[in-house]
């Protein structure tokens, strides 16, 4: 079967519901979705940033705010592009990788 979107809206001012065209309804938290970016800015920060034990971790501004979604605009029949409040949009949120995300809601 070809997964689609039913329904998409903000909940709680903090997460995104989605529900799909089997009737799967799944809970996504903005922080959630912005840490899985999959862009590859994202994903090579993640992997390549080496663990400096002396090193404080300095908040991004990003950070110290709550993240949020500004837009969702859809990209062919498989993705989403997100934009986040911290201004990044370069991640291509594919279907499949929605569906690994999230929590499901009853
Ligand atoms: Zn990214």
């Amino acid at each position: 079967m070809e997964l689609f979107l039913t329904e998409l809206k903000i909940v709680d001012d903090s997460a995104l519901l989605i529900e799909w065209n089997d009737g799967l309804r799944r809970r996504y938290e903005f922080s959630q979705l912005r840490n899985a970016c999959p862009c590859a800015a994202c994903r090579h920060s993640k992997s390549e940033e080496p663990a400096d034990p002396m090193k404080l971790p300095l908040l991004s501004p990003s950070e110290i705010e709550p993240i949020k979604i500004t837009q969702m605009v859809p990209t062919g029949n498989y993705a989403y592009r997100i934009t986040f409040s911290d201004g990044h949009n370069t991640g291509l949120f594919t279907f499949e990788l929605l569906r690994e995300l999230g929590k499901t809601v009853e």
